[in-house]
């Protein structure tokens, strides 16, 4: 291909970031994934030899992110693509969560990516080039019962993301948010933290949910092959969006949102404006 490019995404041992690697790498583009044990890094690699790199790495260990960004670009080749996909979804009853799985929760989500966004903006900096694909969820604009955690953090990487983006465009730099309706990864599988039940209470609002999630998981709507392919036509865009949806369950349910916020507004508008003066 005329202009291979290199991008490093976090988390390609399985879902959306093991898709958008093939799809990236099936196009003529270098991939550097990073996994977290070495079986994973052989299976990557062994992918396409010489293109498909695997590099060591959980997320939450913040330290060895800018050295390892350090290392890529030095041996493997400018980094003209971040995509922030490494994540996992917590289940359970706010009340019911202990607070240590909500730490653990942003640790991943978002401090993780925050942590990699820091280590290449120097270098894509330097380049006035380069493009970060951060991969939210539907969770980033709608809620529901038994998600607040997953839903703050990624209602937290939306900000950042949409802040950075107005921080860097200048610097030729494109940040995209990218928030995925249901899609059949490992997410709601085996990825998924479920803090049990202990309080009575909250039976009605969330053990449907919970059941549901469970029953559907592995059939869900969204295809992430066809993901990947979505999320490549953002990287090579001219002009790409601060903001990707993905999927027409999370398009419709968004959409819902916006208008019930609309609705909202209007409801307390002369509240809103009695506090001017
Ligand atoms: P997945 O198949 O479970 O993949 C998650 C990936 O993240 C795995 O490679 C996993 O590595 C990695 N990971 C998790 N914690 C990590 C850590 N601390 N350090 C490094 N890597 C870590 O699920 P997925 O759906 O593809 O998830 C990818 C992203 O999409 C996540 O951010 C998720 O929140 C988001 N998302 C998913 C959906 C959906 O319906 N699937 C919808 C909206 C958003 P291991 O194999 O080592 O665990």
């Amino acid at each position: 291909m005329a202009n291979p490019k290199h991008l490093l995404i976090t988390g390609v041992s399985s879902g959306f970031g093991r898709a958008l690697a093939r799809e990236a790498l099936a196009t003529g583009h270098h991939v550097v994934g990073t996994v977290r044990d070495a079986a994973s890094a052989e299976a990557f690699q062994a992918l396409v030899p010489g293109r498909a790199h695997a590099r060591l790495l959980d997320v939450t260990d913040h330290d060895a992110i800018e050295p390892l960004v350090r290392g890529i670009e030095a041996t493997i080749g400018p980094i003209d693509v971040l995509v922030n996909n490494a994540g996992y979804g917590h289940e359970g009853v706010m009340e019911e969560s202990p607070l240590p799985q909500m730490r653990r929760q942003f640790d991943v989500n978002v401090f993780g990516a925050a942590a990699m966004m820091k280590a290449v903006l120097p270098h894509m900096r330097a380049r006035r080039s380069g493009r970060i694909l951060n991969i939210t969820s539907m969770g980033g604009f709608i809620t529901m019962p038994g998600i607040a955690y997953y839903c703050g953090s990624k209602f937290a990487l939306e900000g950042i993301s949409e802040a950075l983006g107005k921080e860097v465009r200048h610097l030729g730099i494109h940040v995209t948010a990218v928030a995925p309706g249901s899609f059949r990864t490992d997410w709601a599988g085996r990825s998924m933290v479920r803090s049990p039940r202990s309080i009575g209470d909250y039976d009605v609002v969330f053990d449907p949910v919970r059941q549901r999630r469970m029953e559907v998981s592995g059939k869900q709507l969204g295809n992430p092959e066809k993901a990947a392919k979505a999320m490549l036509e953002i990287i090579e865009s001219d002009d790409p969006p601060s903001h990707l949806v993905l999927g027409s369950d999370a398009l419709a349910l968004i959409r819902t949102k916006i208008a019930d916020l609309q609705e909202e507004l209007s409801r307390w508008e002369a509240l809103t404006r009695s506090t001017d003066g």
